[in-house]
């Protein structure tokens, strides 16, 4: 037993490991001051040495001879109060270790300030100058090898070619560890290495014009004013607002900030990855100027630290981020508002598998602040909860100024070998004829779907992942799509030798080689994420939309989010049911929720606009809901649907999973893992479903075996109750790896 002497005092600490539990310190009298709660301290662990975060003060512990601090790393507390609540509510919701938790909230530029020695916290957030550096890649003057560098050294060749200038972070976030590959490749003279002192401001090279309120039509007003009222009255409050396309969502963000900010209130806006264009933060700053950060994962860890600093400090009253700025160190909050609730991207899927549009409410609930959902085509959960009360329902049913939807033709595809029908081709051709733009839609990229050996009939599939690879013609490479495995292609057949392989199933790269053959003398882009590795070139494309200097952009779901091109006066979409073959019960849904929104792209300007959608499964309410803007119809026959399958809204969900790289350990430990569920189920008495272990639908990923248990409950309370109990006794061996998924999105 340890007590507390006159000098020393112990402290609780949470380390960001996968451990249950914190724990207790001593801190040495001179540093008694500092070692305050909110604060990072270096710990001993074991024979290591951890930076730990401090979570309080311990009157005594059971611990004998306690170790004593090392060090504190911050000199001011990187939380208040009212975030620990929060962090510690997140924490015991998705069953997680509070020090990961505070890792996955805290800036990782944090710990990279702190390495370089003590006094770098000070100097940062005294807004001291720390220049912060970076290293960049651009293509060198070397002769073509003789021997090649390796497939994946080629490949960060080819996109440092094609970006022409690129960053050591973009990169590794997009091939993972690379130091190696990179260092050849510069050895060999085929790049060059270029250190640089990188942006610190997100706006540095947007130039806009300021822009005034609009006068609101009715439907607007009187959404304004409910979410007003909540403001003025400073309760929490959570809404959906749920507008069609165009119906003026974003003007009443921003209307809501601003009586948020009128009443020195702060306003967090949270947005799907990829709808962080310059076109909505644009729209913030012609607005409101400056006093705006943005957290996105673009962002280098030092940019990211440094927009941090400038929430805590105050400098910042509206933060815009992509899901981890729900975490944003933001006081005073009045209004958060939730960009196109429904996207999946807010939900993170490994680590911390939160999702930042529901840890909104929590987080708004706890700070009396107005949450603001919003969406063209909400979540299914959403819409029952609006029907049911538990969020106010505001509906914006009209577009602007009376602008009608657009007209869609629904064409069936049975028996029709064309990528583009005729009705489409001659539509596109009459646009561009007219100096109007066009946005082809297709949720695949590459382009083939996949290749199949002409002989054995076998398809070219990944060697570490149960799934078939891409081709990809530009890139002369066949690629797994979920590993980045790469083979040269067209090649031979890995099964039989044989040279000829066929081409099954479109890309967006075959029909943007389709779409140039048929209108020769268009401008025709193409936007994925093939097309999007290099730094600005998702901006760059899209203002070539709004400059009118492209005719055509063709691509996958990244067309379909939030862009606002009123030059678009035709939309196709291509296989339009691409998603509704997911073994997933949200299918529905989400291709619901796609075609609506590629559709919505067409006519938002003052020319009215049109849609082809060509199907082969033109009966499927997804699809023809979508077609026929028939949101209701959807919804009432997707809840019908989930009410007897039993599923979310009708539910609460659980997954775990169990992976690891013997096949035969995997399938025995998920085998135990469920009986061991199924066993303290019985000893709680909680109603709570089981169902597998199953192989995961994709049953390798990246040379791991995967089998999940699925957990259906009709209360949260008796789910977590059963995977507590379970976290308890289980003993999980090191050779696989178990995880919880609470509210789980991705079941592939
Ligand atoms: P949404 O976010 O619902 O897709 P936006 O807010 O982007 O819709 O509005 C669509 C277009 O209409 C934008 O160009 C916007 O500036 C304009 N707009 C919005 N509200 C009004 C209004 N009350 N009067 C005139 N134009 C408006
Ligand atoms: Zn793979």
């Amino acid at each position: 037993m340890t007590t507390i002497d006159t000098h020393n005092h112990i402290i609780e600490v949470a380390i960001p490991l996968y451990l249950d539990r914190s724990f207790h310190y001593l801190v040495p009298a001179v540093m008694s001051a500092e070692a305050v709660p909110g604060k990072r301290a270096l710990v001993p662990f074991g024979r290591r040495k951890l930076t730990g975060y401090i979570l309080g003060r311990a009157t005594e512990s059971t611990v004998d001879n306690l170790k004593e601090i090392l060090e504190v790393l911050d000199s001011e507390p990187l939380w208040t109060a009212s975030e620990y609540e929060f962090f510690r509510w997140v924490a015991s919701y998705y069953l997680h270790p509070l020090g990961e938790v505070l890792k996955t909230a805290l800036p990782a530029g944090i710990n990279v300030q702190s390495r370089k020695g003590s006094s770098g916290d000070d100097a940062a957030l005294s807004g001291g100058k720390s220049v912060l550096r970076e290293k960049f890649y651009l293509p060198g003057s070397g002769p073509e090898p003789v021997r090649s560098p390796g497939v994946k050294a080629l490949e960060i060749l080819e996109v440092i070619r094609e970006s022409g200038d690129i960053s050591a972070t973009i990169l590794r976030k997009r091939f993972g560890a690379c130091t190696q590959q990179l260092k050849r490749l510069c050895e060999l003279g085929l790049i060059t290495a270029k250190e640089r002192e990188i942006y610190r401001d997100p706006f540095k090279n947007l130039t806009v014009q300021r822009d005034e309120p609009r006068i609101l039509h009715t439907h607007q007003k009187s959404a304004l004013e409910a979410v007003s009222s909540c403001l003025d009255r400073q309760i929490f409050m959570p809404f959906l607002l749920y507008g069609v396309t165009g119906s003026g969502k974003t003007e009443i963000y921003l209307q809501a900030i601003s009586h948020a900010l009128e009443q020195g209130k702060s306003a967090l806006v949270l947005v799907p990855e990829i709808a962080l264009t310059p076109q909505l933060t644009g729209r913030f700053q012609a607005r409101f100027g400056g006093g705006i950060a943005i957290l996105h994962s673009g962002l280098s860890d030092g940019e990211r630290y440094d927009e941090w600093r400038r929430i805590r400090r105050g400098l910042a009253r509206i933060v815009i981020g992509a899901r981890s700025a729900v975490f944003a160190p933001l006081e005073k909050i009045g209004i958060i508002i939730v960009d196109e609730e429904h996207e999946a991207s807010f939900k993170q899927s490994d680590g911390l598998r939160y999702n930042a549009r529901d840890l909104a409410l929590v987080r708004g609930r706890m700070e009396r602040a107005a949450v603001l959902l919003g969406s063209a085509t909400p979540l299914v959960t959403s819409i029952h909860a609006a029907a049911n009360g538990r969020l106010k329902l505001l509906e914006l049913p009209e577009r602007v100024e009376n602008r009608p939807m657009p007209a869609v033709d629904l064409i069936s595809m049975r028996g029709n070998k064309e990528t583009i029908a005729t009705q489409l081709a001659t539509l596109l051709t009459e646009t561009v004829e007219t100096g109007q733009q066009a946005i082809v839609f297709l949720n695949r990229r590459g382009f083939a779907t996949f290749l199949v050996c002409g002989d054995c009939g076998q398809p070219l599939t990944c060697p570490n992942c149960s799934v078939t690879l891409t081709y990809h013609r530009q890139r002369g490479q066949s690629v797994c799509h979920y590993c980045d495995y790469s083979v040269p292609a067209p090649g031979t057949c890995p099964a039989c030798n044989a040279v000829e392989l066929k081409e099954l199933g479109a890309g967006t790269e075959k029909l943007e080689h389709n779409l140039r053959e048929l209108l020769p003398r268009a401008r025709i882009m193409r936007m994925d994420s093939d097309t999007t590795s290099g730094k600005g070139s998702h901006e760059r494309l899209l203002s070539r939309m709004s400059n009118g200097t492209a005719d055509i952009l063709v691509g996958t779901q990244m067309i379909a989010k939030g862009h606002d091109f009123p030059g678009v006066t035709l939309v196709g979409v291509v296989n339009a049911e691409a998603s509704l073959g997911m073994p997933d019960f949200r299918a529905a849904e989400r291709t619901y929720q796609l075609l609506s929104q590629v559709i919505g792209r067409a006519g938002r300007g003052e020319k009215p606009g049109r849609v082809v959608v060509q199907a082969c499964d033109t009966e499927h309410y997804a699809i023809r809901s979508a077609a026929e803007h028939d949101a209701a119809g959807f919804y009432k026959q997707e809840l019908d649907f989930r009410r007897e399958a039993g599923y979310p809204p009708f539910t609460f969900l659980a997954a775990m999973a169990v992976s690891g790289i013997t096949e035969q350990i995997v399938s025995e430990q998920s085998e135990q893992t469920a009986r061991l569920l199924s066993r303290i189920k019985k000893e709680l008495k909680v109603r709570v479903e089981l169902l597998g272990p199953a192989p995961a639908p994709i049953y390798r990923l990246r040379g791991r075996y995967r089998r999940q248990i699925l957990l259906k409950a009709t209360t949260r309370a008796e789910l977590h109750r059963l995977i507590l109990a379970w976290r308890k006794s289980a003993d999980t061996p090191s050779t696989v790896r178990v995880t919880v998924d609470i509210d789980p999105l991705d079941l592939m």
